[in-house]
């Protein structure tokens, strides 16, 4: 596609993509585009293509038609020198953490810097380590297995391992799924860190409407193989678009625009599933 007016802001541009398994079309000619240093959220229904997107992003999967831009790489285009010189540059946290489970968790952090570098033992293990302090876990969690972490600790070795390459680009698939609302304000904060302190950039795709309105620069929202909407959450609050009012007018999203309302720290007393909010 066009490339001369490219904008240099851009860490992603999808252009026309479209995806189909079979004759079920995932994606109809969808258009986004990811700016540096921002916390960009894709939502929508389940099975609305934000996965398959996300892993097209991330050359696990290609569209069937369209261009997918990453740090200024045609992905179409890339030979495997490119390929492999991009996976150096983005992290990845799987919704299901994606550890492995015969490793230890200091070893799943290092993982990547065995494949990808040519660093000796100590130097990996003392990069992994700071990954993990970096990630709010204790030293001693580096010599537990997947298996005996709590669900919140999951996530943040996870983030530790994704964080080990010093990524530029962050994606996050639910990285709040499944927390208790402790854990998850923790993970929240802790994603803002990462762009507050190292400008990274970060896509997430979540249903967490709390992760949403605090950290969410902009939000696409997709559906019926389309993105319905784009911008920021108080925008896409005003839209009139069924499906985007769909997302909104859940007994969750209600609550979440009542916060809104009252602002980021106001008690929310209708909806006792909420966690409580963390300040900005
Ligand atoms: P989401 O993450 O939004 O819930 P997905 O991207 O996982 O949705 O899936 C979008 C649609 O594509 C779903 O209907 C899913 O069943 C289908 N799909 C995803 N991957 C495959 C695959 N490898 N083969 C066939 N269908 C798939
Ligand atoms: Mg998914």
């Amino acid at each position: 596609m066009q490339s001369a007016a490219r904008d240099e802001r851009s860490v992603i541009e999808i252009q026309q993509v479209s995806t189909r398994f079979g004759d079920h079309v995932v994606h109809d000619a969808i258009d986004l585009e990811v700016r540096r240093a921002e916390i960009f959220a894709l939502v929508g229904g389940s099975g609305s293509g934000k996965s398959t997107l996300l892993r097209e992003m991330i050359l696990l999967q290609r569209p069937d038609s369209g261009s997918i831009r990453v740090l200024g790489v045609d992905l179409q285009a890339a030979g495997d020198d490119e390929a492999l010189a991009l996976r150096r540059r983005w992290g990845v946290m799987f919704q299901k953490g994606g550890l492995f489970g015969a490793l230890t968790v200091i070893e799943n952090v290092g993982l990547a810097l065995r494949e990808h570098t040519e660093l000796d033992e100590g130097l990996i293990d003392e990069i992994a380590a700071s990954k993990l302090a970096l990630a709010g876990l204790a030293p001693e969690v580096g010599a537990q297995y997947p298996s005996e972490l709590s669900g919140g600790m999951m996530k943040r070795a996870s983030l530790a391992r994704a964080l080990a390459l010093d990524p530029e680009l962050l994606f996050l698939d639910e990285p709040t799924a499944g927390l208790d609302p402790d854990s998850a304000g923790g993970v929240d904060a802790l994603v803002r860190k990462l762009r507050d302190l190292f400008g990274l950039t970060i896509v997430m795709i979540t249903h967490d409407l709390d992760l949403l309105w605090q950290l969410a620069d902009r939000v696409a929202v997709l559906a019926g193989g389309k993105v319905q909407g784009i911008g920021s959450m108080s925008e896409l609050a005003r839209m009139d678009h069924p499906a985007i009012r769909q997302f909104f007018d859940g007994p969750r999203g209600r609550a979440a625009q009542e916060q809104e309302k009252h602002g980021a720290n106001a008690q929310n007393e209708t909806n006792s599933e909420k966690r409580p909010s963390k300040p900005k």
